[in-house]
């Protein structure tokens, strides 16, 4: 029973059924001047259906998210779908064109949310991105990776307590998936306290294409707008190995400063003080072994070997537990 879609305005622009617009938003002035802007490709359908939008690069020099997006458009045709989707594929613009995961003013943008039109440079842009894009939609897929050469498995954080979440983040079917709360000023506790339902995905390394990463994420993006409409059946969606939750999670830090040499992948289960590396000084003089405090699965590993002691090393999260809750995140 289709029916045709109205047009709308988005951020300004008018945008007509079976359009693809390309638009930017304008949250800031640079200093010598001219804007800076934030560049956004709206596909409004022929068919009524939800709203969604896909972000990535919130953290600079997280770049793996804005090759998922680009791959994610390519082949669509608005004439062929239903709804909405505003993709942004750079958000923290000026920290995209530096390689830097904050803004210039050292703010964490995913800790600036909802923002205001009057605040900090980071407070600006949030609010642009809240008012012109986030507070249309549904549905939201927030794209990430690791951050200080922190490489991550691919997996969705979302708030698993919440069914249409939980729904959504099976659809994507990441290998892997944790409840994680939401934290204050960030993007998703702004997107759902506004009623939207949002996931967060997580893969690879910063400022790296990471391939697996990319193909994950591209083929969990797919479904999840397949499955709300947006896009027709998707052949991705056939054979999908079902994701496997993950319970909490902690980070095995340095016993001691020099360069460790990690044992273990992503992906890779450990049993309780299994050794999972070993970490000596510049000459090989103190050596100490890498433990891991609990069993479970290798979500993160630290790909730059020299090390303080306490530097993050391994992220391993417990296999299924009743009680769930991500540790450090994005
Ligand atoms: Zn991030």
């Amino acid at each position: 029973m289709d029916t045709t879609q109205e047009a709308r305005t988005v951020a300004g622009h008018t945008l007509t059924p079976g359009t693809r617009t390309e638009m930017e938003l304008r949250p800031a002035k640079l200093p010598s001047g001219g804007w800076m802007s934030i560049p956004v490709v709206a596909l409004h359908g022929t068919r009524p259906g939800p709203t969604v939008w896909l972000s990535a690069a919130i953290h600079g020099d997280e770049i793996c998210g804005v090759e998922i997006i680009r791959q994610v458009l390519a082949p669509l045709r608005p004439r062929e779908m239903a709804g909405t989707l505003l993709a942004v594929p750079v958000v923290n613009v000026p920290g995209f064109a530096n390689g830097d995961r904050y803004m210039p003013d050292r703010r964490d943008l995913n800790r600036s949310f909802p923002g205001s039109k009057r605040g900090s440079l980071a407070s600006r842009f949030a609010h642009a991105f809240m008012s012109e894009i986030v507070q249309l939609c549904d549905v939201g897929i927030d794209l990430h990776t690791g951050s200080d050469h922190r490489r991550n498995v691919p997996q969705i954080r979302a708030d698993l307590t919440d069914a249409r979440t939980a729904e959504l983040t099976r659809v994507f079917a990441a290998p892997y998936a944790l409840h994680s709360r939401l934290r204050d000023g960030s993007l998703r506790e702004a997107a759902c306290s506004r009623g939207a339902t949002a996931l967060l995905y997580e893969a690879g390394e910063a400022w790296r294409f990471e391939r697996d990463a990319i193909e994950v994420g591209v083929r969990g993006v797919r479904r999840v707008l397949s499955h709300l409409g947006v896009t027709s059946p998707d052949a991705a969606s056939a054979d999908v190995v079902p994701t496997t939750i993950l319970g909490s999670s902690s980070w095995v830090r340095s016993p001691q400063s020099g360069l460790a040499r990690l044992d273990v992948e992503l992906g890779d289960t450990v049993t309780e003080r299994q050794t999972i590396g070993v970490v000596a000084d510049a000459i090989g003089t103190t050596q100490r072994p890498i433990r891991a405090p609990r069993a479970g699965v290798v979500i993160g590993r630290n790909e730059s070997p020299v090390v303080h002691r306490g530097d993050a090393l391994v992220h391993i999260a417990e296999h299924n537990a009743a009680e769930h809750s991500a540790g450090e995140s994005a």
